[in-house]
């Protein structure tokens, strides 16, 4: 098992060390059990693909498949690092169902559950392969919108809120009325990820504000 990593090929937002350490790990399991050398790189494709696998769950949401929060931590971060070493724009878009609570009280939790997995799919369809979604919270969802500034990031959201205003979404009969509202920012003239996220809750804030279905920009 000289070259490990050559079999495999992991490609992880985890630390280099940290990788060393669980492959580290994987070959102490192998050795200490009495595999026959025909069969280790079987073996240590299973590990790996159930390591993959597990990684695999441990970033998304079970109810949508969309990263989660977890995930969106160490994007976020990574992100604005790279978008502040490259000197490049980055945007980010906190969405949130408007008067979520009504349908799950009126329909049933099943329902709610419906129109989250429902607009996941509008989500992915209306934004690029390089903006990453997820599900930040139970009905709240942040979008990431790589080299792209804030009045770029407009376009698709605006995009989502009417594929979300004019889509039919029907649970048991029912047409229910779902809208949402947004709130952008970008990292214009800002100091560190966390003031950027605070500063698309403002805006979001705002959009709910001023009647909601809408999309505001901070600033
Ligand atoms: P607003 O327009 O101000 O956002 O109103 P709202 O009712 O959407 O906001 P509020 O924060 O009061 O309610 C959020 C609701 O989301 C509470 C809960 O009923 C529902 N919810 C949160 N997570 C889940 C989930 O995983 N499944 C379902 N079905 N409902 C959820
Ligand atoms: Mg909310
Ligand atoms: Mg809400």
């Amino acid at each position: 098992m000289s070259n490990m990593s050559d079999m495999t090929n992991i490609n992880f937002d985890l630390p280099s060390d940290v990788l060393d350490e669980i492959q580290q790990n994987i070959q102490n399991i192998i050795e200490s059990f009495d595999i026959p050398e025909d069969n280790k790189f079987d073996v240590i494709r299973k590990i790996n693909f159930m390591y993959t696998q597990t990684k695999q769950l441990s970033i998304t949401d079970a109810l949508t498949n969309l990263y989660n929060r977890r995930y969106f931590e160490t994007t976020f971060t990574r992100e604005f690092a790279r978008a502040k070493r490259y000197n490049t724009p980055l945007s980010v878009a906190v969405i949130d169902i408007d008067w979520f609570k009504k349908i799950n009280d009126t329909y049933g939790h099943l329902c709610g559950d419906y129109v989250l997995k429902e607009l996941s799919w509008l989500m992915v369809e209306n934004f690029r392969q390089t903006d990453i979604i997820f599900r930040y919270g139970g009905e709240e969802f942040v979008i990431l919108l790589t080299e792209t500034p804030s009045d770029r990031a407009e376009i698709p959201v605006e995009r989502l809120r009417k594929a979300v205003m004019e889509n039919r979404f029907i649970f048991k009969g029912n047409n229910l009325n779902v809208t949402i509202s947004a709130g952008l920012s970008s990292n214009k003239e800002v100091e560190d990820f966390g003031q950027m996220f605070e500063n698309a809750d403002k805006a979001l804030y705002k959009a709910k504000n001023d009647g909601r279905n809408c999309i505001r920009t901070f600033g």
